[in-house]
């Protein structure tokens, strides 16, 4: 079967790096925020947002994310995202898997790729180059192009949109299935899940095949 996919949507954070020490950096900043929004101490802030979390995943079925915790707990997200670029630095965090680069620049002579995360455009921009994937994406999605967070079905919408391809034309690669993947695959994209970079790296592979 010839494959009809032309672009790839990656997700970053999660997908592209996995890094437990940067993800808990930006709980601790989010913890900050909510502190003080509810004048609480840092220690119920953690609570505050772990027990929000758990109810939206009860309430909905489907994993929540962080930003959907922060708006049902009354916080906005461009406050946050300002606090996030302002407090957290990737280099004292990320380093460079030169596996995933030389993967994506194959990709690249193939595909259009790009990039569609809940992260800011400054950290993404820090974060791509630190891990050496700056430049491969012909262009970068971020929470300030809408400020609706994945998982939503309007922003992927104007994703196809934007990159004027068919939903069938795309394939989507993401971390979690329910925030990266749901909607792309009810909407006719393909989607691949990678929660590692040895699963990233099988990516390569998966589109060969889809090839033949
Ligand atoms: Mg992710």
């Amino acid at each position: 079967m010839q494959s009809d996919i032309k672009a790839l949507i990656f997700d970053l954070d999660g997908t592209l790096y996995v890094n437990n020490d940067l993800g808990m950096e930006i709980s601790r900043a989010a913890c900050r925020y909510v502190s003080d929004l509810k004048n609480i101490s840092a220690e119920e802030a953690a609570e505050l947002i772990n027990q929000t979390r758990r109810d939206l995943s009860q309430a909905t079925g489907l994993d929540s994310t962080l930003s959907h915790t922060i708006l049902a707990l009354g916080g906005d997200l461009r406050t946050l995202h300002t606090r996030f670029a302002d407090e957290i630095r990737p280099a004292d965090f990320l380093s460079r898997d030169r596996r995933v680069p030389e993967m994506l620049k194959g990709l690249a002579d193939k595909y259009e790729m790009y990039i569609y995360t809940n992260n800011n455009l400054r950290l993404s921009n820090s974060i791509m180059e630190l891990i050496g994937v700056k430049g491969l994406f012909a262009r970068i999605f971020t929470i300030e192009d809408n400020w609706r967070p994945k998982p939503d079905a309007e922003a992927i919408g104007t994703i196809y949109r934007l990159i004027g391809r068919d939903p069938t034309e795309c394939l989507f690669i993401g971390d979690r299935y329910d925030v990266d993947l749901r909607i792309p695959a009810e909407r006719g994209s393909a989607v691949f899940l990678a929660n590692n970079v040895i699963e990233l790296l099988s990516l390569a592979q998966f589109l060969a095949r889809e090839k033949i």
